[in-house]
């Protein structure tokens, strides 16, 4: 992550923390699971979407989660699949450890 990033993410935290009914992007990490899982309770799928919305790096995150839960489903058919250049090797692993049953 470039440093200008580091900046931007922390105040971004700042901002969070100080308005009610907002969560973090760490947090938010944190619901992505329940949320795709429709496990996410009605008080925290709000605050959920609201972050969806305000927060672009959060959009981009559950966007790559989702679409390497994709792939992921289709590896299980056929290893061959590579994951795309642009989804994060750590998000990869988290997803995989987190789906295995
Ligand atoms: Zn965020």
């Amino acid at each position: 992550m470039k440093p200008q990033n580091n900046i931007l993410r922390k105040l971004k935290g700042f901002m969070l923390r100080t308005m009610p009914n907002m969560i973090t992007c760490r947090e938010f990490e944190g619901f992505v699971v329940d949320y795709l899982d429709n496990e996410l309770p009605e008080k925290q799928r709000s605050k959920f979407e609201l972050h969806i919305r305000m927060c672009k790096e959060c959009r981009q995150y559950l966007d790559a989660y989702q679409r390497t839960i994709e792939i992921s489903r289709r590896a299980c058919s056929s290893s061959d699949d590579a994951v795309p250049d642009d989804v994060p090797d750590d998000l990869v692993k988290a997803i995989l450890k987190a789906r295995k049953y």
